[in-house]
């Protein structure tokens, strides 16, 4: 069986491509100079950079209005393929988009073009309800939101320059990914989603579905995400020190997701999951409260919600896991579903606390989390906030 078959298909069939290089790309690029231009927001440029490389196939542009509607009530794309979140180009002022646009970055540098196939307006608040399940300005994802123009710009996109990545070692397009997984050999990976530290839960969850597929790809978020969360710089390096001492080296691949952080819970979990079918994944881990934030969500809203599609429509296999701990009277990792002991005996810190404990120099128990990646949390944040 040759490596391409062996990988499982992209969302839509095919891995979508809509970067411009080669002989061409000089040629364009001359074109989009004399083009009117709209400059993005970093979180549109990660966007734009994943549509291009195939992290949002079957998308090959910003959302036009027939999308944007059904994906907001329905979840589903006008042609009715699964897809959970808008992506939008929304701008301030639309009058000199006709014909196609150059799409540039925050500091003015032509980053791609834009095919201008409608302009039309939303309601922001209506987008925050059924998104994000909530109109409050609090919310992260929300605030964002409300923050952004009240013209939606919807056409195809081509890419003719990419941003430095934050970490060029771990950037990765599907392509690249999906070719790592074929010369390992991998028929199954599991997709590990995380802001977060990799901590003993997490360790836990990974490897228990480590034991039933060929490979792990640890693929943290490393776009925009809320600012007390631990910077991407410091996990990635705690992520390093894990992998290397508790991994074998064989069945994991790290790579980063530069996606922003959406905070959108349960649908940015299907989003999350249809994502990483695109980078080859064939599994995807499904946490407590996935992609979630204050307490806008129930705790297991982001596993139910994959019950509202057939399995063979969203074609990436969800893992649900509970909340998992350290218990002393196990002995063991373990959850709910299989230790009978009550809360005194099981190790559990809450996110906020575990921060604090860190950024006062003190490292959480050896239970919580492995002495090597809280070592480097631990200095990673007092250089942040010095
Ligand atoms: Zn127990």
């Amino acid at each position: 069986m040759s490596g391409e078959t062996m990988t499982i298909a992209p969302h839509g069939g095919t891995l979508v491509n809509r970067v411009v290089d080669g002989e061409e790309r000089r040629s364009v690029f001359e074109r989009a100079r004399a083009l009117p231009s709209l400059a993005l927001h970093p979180r549109s440029v990660a966007d734009l950079e994943l549509i291009a490389s195939g992290g949002y196939s079957p998308l090959t542009g910003f959302m036009g209005q027939a999308d944007y509607q059904r994906v907001l009530h329905e979840m589903r794309l006008a042609d009715g393929r699964p897809w959970p979140l808008p992506i939008t180009l929304r701008a301030s002022d639309a009058t000199p988009l006709r014909g196609t646009a150059a799409l540039a970055g925050p500091d003015g540098t032509i980053l791609g073009l834009l095919e201008v196939r409608e302009v039309y307006t939303a309601s922001q608040r209506e987008e925050a309800q059924l998104v994000y399940g909530t109109t409050d300005a609090k919310h992260p994802g929300v605030a964002q939101l409300y923050t952004q123009g009240e013209f939606l710009v919807g056409g195809d996109i081509r890419l003719l320059a990419r941003t430095r990545p934050a970490f060029p070692e771990l950037a990765l397009d599907p392509a690249d990914t999906r070719r790592v997984f074929a010369e390992r050999g991998w028929r199954t990976v599991v997709g590990f989603q995380t802001r977060n530290p990799v901590h003993r839960a997490h360790e836990y969850i990974q490897k228990a579905a480590l034991e039933i597929v060929d490979g792990l790809l640890l693929h943290p978020l490393v776009g925009a995400t809320k600012d007390d969360d631990i910077p991407a710089v410091v996990r990635v390096r705690s992520y390093r020190v894990l992998l290397e001492r508790y991994y074998p080296r064989d069945r994991v691949l790290l790579a980063a997701f530069p996606a922003a952080m959406r905070y959108a819970g349960p649908r940015e979990a299907v989003f999350h999951a249809l994502v990483r079918k695109n980078y080859g994944c064939t599994h995807f881990i499904v946490g407590r409260d996935h992609a979630g934030v204050g307490s806008y969500y129930g705790p297991y809203d982001a596993q139910r919600i994959f019950q509202r599609f057939r399995p063979d429509e969203l074609g990436i296999q969800p893992l649900c896991f509970e909340h998992t701990f350290y218990c002393r009277r196990c002995g063991a990792m373990a959850s709910p579903k299989t230790c009978p002991h009550d809360g005194d005996a099981r190790v559990t810190l809450s996110g906020t606390k575990v921060r604090e404990l860190l950024r006062s120099g003190e490292l959480p128990p050896p239970e919580f989390s492995r002495p090597e990646v809280a070592r480097v949390l631990a200095d990673g944040l007092k250089e942040v906030v010095v």
